[in-house]
């Protein structure tokens, strides 16, 4: 059986056990929040759901589902406001990643375990200090939404389907991502874009987050396909290619770069000079 646990019911975690619910890509989902009332709510809204559209459990779950989880994915916190950084969320969440490290480690668990609240490229590297699993198996998803903002924007910019555009963005979550240029593809040939261009469509990416909290107050369903497609590679055991956020004990930041993401986690860093 293939099992997720989701720690955080709002609005990242209930979308990401939508969109992965939606994708069949585990038999079981436990959505845990200190906030019981917000997790069983969100729990029979998404089992409310048309009973053919998918095979997959999702419950009301506790810590205790942590220890059969394959992948754990954390989303609890409280996110930006506009005109907030993601470093403002630092102090606030760093103390609710530690009391969460501590009961999942209290679980024995040996799942993969993907930090997805803010600041996260900090909050993957203490939860890979707290957690003390296996090298690989704790990461945040880093620069993949950062990624897959750049492919949208070069998308509609150039008309093209998504599928058909590479377009890597590393470094940190956060006004020092960096984006790989160098390769950038559409339809599998490197891209012509004057230095102008590249630098508007870096600072979209960059502002995108912000742009869309000050339209909608929040952002959650980029992020919900994004833990999807990273929790797939690992379900599956599907290897794939994506910026998520390497911890390092000897910096401060986990950074993103390159890896090959599969059933044991990052299996393969690529790191960029
Ligand atoms: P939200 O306020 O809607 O939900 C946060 C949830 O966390 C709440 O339900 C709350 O009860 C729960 N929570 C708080 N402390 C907890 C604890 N100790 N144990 C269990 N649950 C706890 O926030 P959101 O919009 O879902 O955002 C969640 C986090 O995801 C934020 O930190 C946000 O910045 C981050 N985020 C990250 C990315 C990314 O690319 N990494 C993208 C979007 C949002």
């Amino acid at each position: 059986m293939k099992k997720i646990t989701v720690i955080g019911a709002g609005l990242v975690g209930a979308t990401s056990v939508y969109s992965m619910m939606l994708k069949e890509i585990a038999d079981e989902i436990a959505l845990v929040d200190i906030d019981d009332k917000r997790s069983n709510a969100e729990v029979w809204d998404i089992r409310h759901g048309f009973p053919e559209i998918s095979k997959t459990i999702v419950k009301k779950g506790t810590y205790q589902d942590c220890a059969d989880s394959d992948v754990i994915v954390i989303t609890a916190g409280v996110a930006r406001k506009v005109g907030e950084s993601r470093n403002d969320l630092l102090i606030k969440n760093s103390k609710i990643m530690e009391g969460i490290c501590t009961e999942i480690k209290n679980t024995n668990t040996n799942a993969i375990v993907v930090v997805v609240s803010n600041p996260v490229d900090v909050l993957a590297n203490h939860a890979a200090k707290f957690l003390d699993l296996p090298k690989g198996r704790v990461f945040g998803t880093g620069c993949t939404l950062d990624t897959s903002r750049m492919v949208a924007l070069l998308a509609e910019k150039l008309n093209k389907p998504a599928s058909s555009i590479n377009a890597p963005v590393v470094g940190e979550h956060g006004d020092e991502q960096i984006v790989l240029w160098d390769e950038v593809t559409i339809d599998g040939k490197p891209a012509n874009f004057t230095e102008e261009e590249k630098k508007q469509l870096a600072e979209d990416v960059k502002r995108a987050g912000m742009t869309i909290i000050e339209g909608k107050g929040k952002t959650y369903y980029g992020i919900a396909t994004t833990v999807c497609a990273i929790a797939s590679a690992v379900l599956l055991d599907r290897p794939m290619k994506y910026a998520v956020s390497v911890p390092n004990q000897n910096e401060e930041k986990a950074l993103s770069m390159l890896c090959t993401i599969a059933k044991d986690g990052i299996i393969e860093e690529f790191p960029y000079k």
